[in-house]
């Protein structure tokens, strides 16, 4: 009984010990790159280039190609980039960010601007008051 490779562990598939994964990717071994390669990488085509270049170069190339597959899948991982999606994404997010700040600027100058209204009536009022004062004593206000 051979433990599956990571490969066919994660694509749950059967595996033996002539697997052609398995040097690429030995049983419990690289298990979260193989889970970045399968997310980020479109897994038919990861599956038959791994299968093709297995039987058609040499193993250090082999295993160049897993390193480098690797290390593909967990730059965009870090970077965070999820092709077309990603982009999506990010966008939509800034986007809502930049109306959510329209809109708080909004309700601070609504704000400031019914202050400026009750500041306004409030003067208004006292002038009022004042002209009343000033015809009561007999005062000509100049126009
Ligand atoms: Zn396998």
């Amino acid at each position: 009984m051979h433990p599956p490779c990571t490969v066919c562990m994660g694509l749950d598939k059967e595996c033996s010990k002539y697997c052609v994964y398995r040097r690429g990717f030995p049983p419990n071994e690289k298990v979260i790159e193989f889970s970045r390669v399968k997310y980020l990488l479109n897994m038919d085509n990861v599956y038959m280039n791994l299968l093709k270049l297995y039987h058609s170069i040499d193993q250090g190339d082999y295993e160049i190609y897993v390193r480098s597959l690797i290390h593909e899948t967990t730059c965009r991982y870090d970077e965070n980039l999820h092709g077309a999606k990603g982009i999506y994404d990010r966008d939509v997010g800034q986007a809502r960010q930049a109306q959510k700040l329209v809109e708080d600027q909004l309700a601070a100058g609504q704000t400031v601007l019914h202050a400026i209204r009750e500041e306004g009536l409030k003067l208004s009022e006292q002038i009022h008051i004042k002209e009343t004062q000033l015809k009561a004593a007999g005062i000509q206000i100049p126009k």
